[in-house]
């Protein structure tokens, strides 16, 4: 952390703000300018964000800037390696390329059977399908809630797929947990950090969304809360972000992926379907996904998309997504 002095700064003001300094156990080495008088303060842990807002408040001081990451846990200053999760019998991050497919909503066993015996055919490790849903409208289906986890669970299994669904409150975060193989917390959560804090004490991994107009910053800083709240089975997630063209849902931040290669050891897997909202261009941003470097895909798959009960218009068919999945392969083999 970098404060720069006003000019003509007193010695009284200067001496408050090392005594601010030590107080949070924080090292001063101060540098004398022909103008003004620039401190650097260095030290870890959580007592440097307090600082910076007492000092950004004390008379005397122009500016207060941070050079280290907020984020320490997730921070590449932490770990060099790029971190690998179990989930289930799947791994994400590392080497490979996680393929992550099922329906938005989990409907019913027939649905979910169809389109998990498609997604193992096609080399995919993850079965998604959600059975609490986060809707904009409380008249629209809002999921099976326990019974489509059953249904998740049975699916998984009898396909041998891990599976991915999303939890919304924290209070059911055990129920969940005791389903799934990883856990979705959706863009609509990301800032919940009640809901983070609680996953932060479960066993399972967690699939972090992007919020829809979250800075890459704040999306770091949530998994930083399940960091230290003792969950470090963390991957990001990324499913588009909002701008001001309709004629996609939202905008599909590729360049979210290398970015956060520069910023984080966590795993990034992108979300085509979140971001498109329409199943033309799925595909073309499955094949960008995998060329970006990143560590997987998460796409909504129906087997009669115009039936769905929710996301039918993003969801590829059987069809499209075996087509998908057979290109993707080239580009995974590029990448790996
Ligand atoms: C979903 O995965 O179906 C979902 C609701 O995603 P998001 O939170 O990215 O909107
Ligand atoms: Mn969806």
């Amino acid at each position: 952390m970098i404060v720069s002095m006003k000019k003509g700064a007193s010695r009284e003001e200067l001496d408050r703000v090392k005594q601010i300094i030590g107080k949070h156990k924080l090292k001063v080495h101060s540098m004398r300018g022909k103008e003004r008088i620039v401190i650097g303060v260095v030290g870890v842990g959580s007592g440097a964000s307090h600082c910076q807002q007492a000092l950004e408040a004390t008379e005397g001081v122009e500016s207060v800037v941070r050079i280290s990451a907020p984020y320490k846990f997730v921070s590449l200053e932490t770990r060099k390696q790029p971190t690998r999760i179990a989930v289930g019998p799947a791994v994400i991050g590392g080497n490979g390329f996680t393929l992550m497919a099922g329906p938005c909503s989990v409907e019913s066993r027939e649905q979910l059977n169809a389109v998990a015996a498609v997604v193992a055919a096609c080399g995919g490790k993850v079965l998604r399908g959600g059975a609490f849903k986060p809707r904009t409208s409380p008249y629209e289906f809002q999921g099976l809630g326990e019974k489509g986890l059953e249904l998740l669970a049975e699916a998984g299994e009898k396909h041998k797929l891990a599976t991915v669904t999303e939890v919304m409150d924290p209070r059911q975060v055990s129920l969940v947990a005791g389903y799934v193989d990883l856990v979705q917390v959706g863009a609509r959560n990301m800032q919940n950090f009640d809901l983070l804090k609680e996953l932060g004490g479960c066993k399972k991994p967690v699939l972090l969304k992007r919020g829809m107009s979250a800075t890459v910053k704040e999306w770091l800083m949530s998994a930083e809360y399940l960091f230290a709240h003792g969950n470090r089975k963390v991957a990001l997630c990324e499913r588009g972000i909002r701008s001001f063209d309709t004629v996609t849902r939202n905008v599909f931040d590729v360049a979210s992926a290398p970015v956060l290669r520069t910023l984080t050891h966590l795993p990034v897997i992108l979300d085509p379907s979140h971001a498109a909202g329409r199943r033309d261009i799925v595909p073309a941003l499955c094949f960008a996904a995998a060329a970006v470097g990143s560590d997987g895909l998460i796409v909504e798959v129906h087997p009669k998309p115009d039936e769905a009960m929710s996301d039918g218009a993003q969801s590829l068919t059987l069809q499209q997504f075996r087509a998908m999945a057979k290109k993707l392969e080239k580009f995974v083999s590029v990448m790996v």
